[in-house]
């Protein structure tokens, strides 16, 4: 009955095949959230393949409504071994983007999992079923070596996620009693390098606004106007120039962030951000005093993810009315986020372009999380995790993308530590998603020995 009987144990879960047809069932439930007719796969995933395994291993589960009309039900479940042992929560999200039926390569199906030498594909593989069966699965393991984990375990299972985790919120605030913990143990999301795990604290917030000009009703023909008429694109574009310089340099002091402490930027030292899977980063672009990983993990960063005016598929000879540039602030703490509209406000006003209009989108907002890389908890995971594979992980503060993480922090007031067990190149979002077996294997290693190592009954951070 050792830590590594419990490991052993993964291994031969994995390599007796049986990691693999549990991820083929879960694959086989459509669980599309965007799509209204999914609704009962969205049911079916929580009751038939979430409910009774976690049933049989203890734990009390219940199926939650969704508080909120556009999303689906969640799982709150609990495993409860005595009340002065420490609490870890976990969470997942059983449902998937849409399919994209028909755009898959020739021979792959979304909702049937296919092996190809190291990769499993399906849609749902990496974001996010095989990274909640990985460690559930580990939880599992360390239970049959043990007899008991040694810790209680909350587990949260969402089925909105990928429509913005619509109810997630109200839902922790309505059960936050059941739902306290120690520490938020979850994964989702990739690993900067397949074979070195990562651990995340935390993600980039984000901003969405639409910045519009309108100067006249219609357009106007550009022989007869043009010089008479001050056209909106060149306006707006002059605009957008003082937001940035021409390398994305923010030049809005409200929007440079005041958070790249000493811990954060040693832990972003080295860290692989550029080579591996993706385009070439461009090294000449973004904040010049900082190195690549500082840039998009460590600072604020500001796109125009579309812009128009007059009709580019059809231009005329004529001077607009209007354009107009959807635009985003990814931003880390240290923003303020409250102010990022006001600022941007201020900022266009001085520079005399009182006229643009600005806009933010509904569903465009995403709050900043961050945990200090030196948080004693960051610490307990590396190790344990250095213990098993023999390496040092990579340590993110933050992720660069979103993550509704701040209904962990905020709400439950948890300090979060995400183990992600996928990897750059895993196709999320897109046709061909997959996951690499050899790193599956490896992150049932990594968390049943993180597992093993949390009911040890050794230190624990408190
Ligand atoms: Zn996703």
């Amino acid at each position: 009955m050792t830590r590594k009987t419990a490991i052993d144990a993964v291994d031969a879960y994995f390599d007796g095949g049986a990691f693999q047809s549990e991820l083929a069932a879960l694959i086989s439930y459509p669980t599309e959230s965007q799509n209204p007719d999914a609704a009962p796969a969205l049911m079916d995933y929580l009751t038939k393949a979430m409910q009774p395994r976690l049933e049989s291993i203890g734990f009390k589960t219940e199926i939650i409504p969704n508080p909120d009309p556009r999303g689906g039900p969640l799982l709150i479940g609990e495993r409860q071994e005595g009340d002065d042992l420490p609490t870890v929560l976990t969470y997942g999200h059983g449902d998937v983007i849409r399919a994209q039926d028909g755009m898959w390569r020739e021979g792959l199906s979304p909702f049937e999992l296919v092996e190809e030498g190291d990769r499993l594909y399906g849609r749902g593989t990496a974001d996010n079923k095989v990274q909640h069966l990985i460690n559930i699965a580990a939880i599992e393991a360390v239970l049959s070596v043990r007899g008991h984990l040694g810790f209680n375990v909350r587990i949260v299972l969402e089925m909105s996620e990928e429509v913005g985790s619509s109810g997630l919120a109200e839902v922790f605030k309505t059960h936050k009693d059941r739902l306290t913990a120690d520490v938020l143990i979850a994964s989702d999301g990739p690993r900067l390098q397949p074979e070195v795990p990562t651990v995340f604290m935390g993600s980039r917030g984000g901003m969405t606004f639409d910045l519009e000009l309108t100067l006249r009703e219609g357009a106007h023909h550009s022989g007869n106007w043009g010089g008479l008429l001050a056209d909106p694109a060149i306006i707006l574009a002059h605009a957008l120039a003082t937001i940035t310089d021409r390398r994305g340099q923010i030049q809005i002091a409200e929007w440079r962030p005041d958070s790249l402490t000493d811990s954060v930027r040693s832990a972003l030292d080295g860290l692989p951000v550029t080579g591996g899977e993706g385009p070439a980063v461009d090294t000449d672009w973004g904040e010049e005093t900082l190195t690549p990983a500082e840039r998009v993990y460590g600072w604020n960063s500001f796109c125009v993810l579309a812009m128009t005016s007059g009709v580019p598929e059809a231009p005329v000879n004529a001077i607009s009315a209007s354009a107009r540039a959807t635009c985003q602030l990814r931003y880390v703490v240290g923003t303020d986020p409250a102010d990022i509209i006001p600022a941007l406000r201020r900022h266009l006003d001085s520079h005399g372009f009182e006229a643009i209009i600005i806009t933010p989108h509904d569903r465009g907002f995403f709050a900043a999380t961050r945990l200090d890389p030196n948080h004693p908890w960051v610490d307990f995971v590396t190790s344990s995790i250095e213990r098993t594979t023999g390496k040092p992980p990579h340590v993110l503060p933050n992720l660069a993308g979103s993550l509704p993480n701040d209904t962990f922090t905020d709400i439950l007031g948890l300090p979060t530590v995400w183990v992600p067990h996928s990897y750059r190149g895993c196709s999320q979002h897109a046709p061909n998603e997959h996951v690499l077996k050899s790193l599956s294997r490896d992150a049932l290693r990594v968390m049943a020995g993180l597992f093993w190592d949390i009911g040890a009954g050794g230190t624990l951070p408190r």
